[in-house]
């Protein structure tokens, strides 16, 4: 039966490490400050930003969420990350998605300082970690990727020799998920294969997913790989939260894009939803604010080209 790699102990641990950094900096004046932006009342994003609420009170930064009207123009809502962009309270920015048609999250990346910006969504950003040198880590292949460290290291195995002679496979590939998730992959000399909704509906998928030593899913779908998709010793990373309605009773739960308990009897490790990867990415996105804090400050050695982010740790 797999281990279960428990993504609250690991945020736990990351959240201490965090709040020593913070006092550290609060002697020197410095206070880390988180601004989310949203528009309209989507239930994910609202759940994602009273979780960070809550999260930068707990640890003593400043918070600011500018939330935008579901109608709002794309000239009023790049005015707000405008706002951000210039609040000195304000070191890291986070856009949440999903934005209303009318507004572009491109546009609104565009303008968002690149010191500022946490999720590594600006080109220019997005270019830094495509060319290994990054500023920040997205939070969420972030987060993927130090539960696979970190399990690899607690096993007794050098993550960097595991890495390099596994097949990696990833499903979903999104700009802010999948896609970083690959170059994450590829910065770790895996042998790396990226699956999207194409590949399922050509039915390749599955002779995909069942080559996979290391699979990280990011599909939004539940139970999209089930045991009989992937091999025996399969170390698994479940990024999807899905909200099902259980039939019976009408609870909504959520679950990810495996299916757990099939998946489970196959793995070496798998990560849970809840409790795996959802809980480090709130804490990593704070770890960014931090490096945002440190780089505006310009404390030595923290410039951010200087200093990337790296996972290890
Ligand atoms: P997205 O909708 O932007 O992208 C989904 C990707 O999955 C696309 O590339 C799509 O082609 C692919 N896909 C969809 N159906 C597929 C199928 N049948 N077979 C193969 N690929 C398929 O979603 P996203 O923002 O990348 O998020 C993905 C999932 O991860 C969602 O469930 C989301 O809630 C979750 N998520 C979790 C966290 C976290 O912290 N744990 C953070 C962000 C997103």
């Amino acid at each position: 039966v797999a281990k279960i790699i428990d993504g609250e102990h690991y945020a736990a641990d990351l959240r201490d490490q965090l709040a020593v950094e913070i006092a550290e900096l609060a002697r020197q004046g410095i206070r880390p400050g988180l601004a989310t932006v949203m528009a309209g009342e989507g239930y994910a994003a609202r759940a994602y930003e009273r979780r960070l609420r809550g999260l930068a009170g707990k640890l003593g930064c400043h918070y600011v969420c500018e939330a935008l009207p579901e109608n709002v123009t794309e000239a009023d809502a790049l005015a707000a990350v405008g706002k951000l962009d210039a609040d000195p309270r304000v070191s890291g920015v986070l856009v949440l998605r999903p934005l209303p048609r009318q507004v572009s999250e491109v546009a609104l990346y565009r303008l968002l300082d690149p010191v500022k910006d946490i999720e590594a969504v600006h080109p220019v950003n997005a270019g830094l970690l495509t060319l290994d040198r990054p500023r920040y880590i997205p939070s969420t292949p972030a987060s993927a990727f130090h539960m696979l460290d970190r399990y690899l290291r607690e096993s007794g195995r050098d993550p960097q020799e595991v890495y390099a002679r596994s097949n990696m496979v990833l499903v979903g590939r999104s700009n802010n998920v999948g896609k970083p998730a690959v170059i994450l992959g590829l910065n770790r000399n895996a042998t790396v294969l990226s699956c999207d909704v194409h590949s399922f509906k050509a039915g390749l998928l599955y002779s995909h997913t069942a080559q996979a030593d290391i699979l990280i899913i990011a599909a939004g779908m539940p139970g999209l790989v089930t045991g009989e998709h992937v091999k025996p010793g399969v170390i698994a990373i479940d990024v999807g939260i899905n909200p099902v309605e259980e039939p019976r009773t009408g609870k909504v739960r959520l679950v990810g894009d495996l299916d757990f308990a099939t998946v489970a009897a196959k793995a070496e490790a798998i990560s849970p939803v809840p409790g795996g990867v959802g809980p480090i990415t709130d804490v990593w996105l704070l770890r960014n604010t931090v490096a945002a804090a440190r780089a505006a400050a310009g404390l030595p050695g923290t410039e951010p080209e200087q200093r990337p982010h790296r996972l290890a740790g």
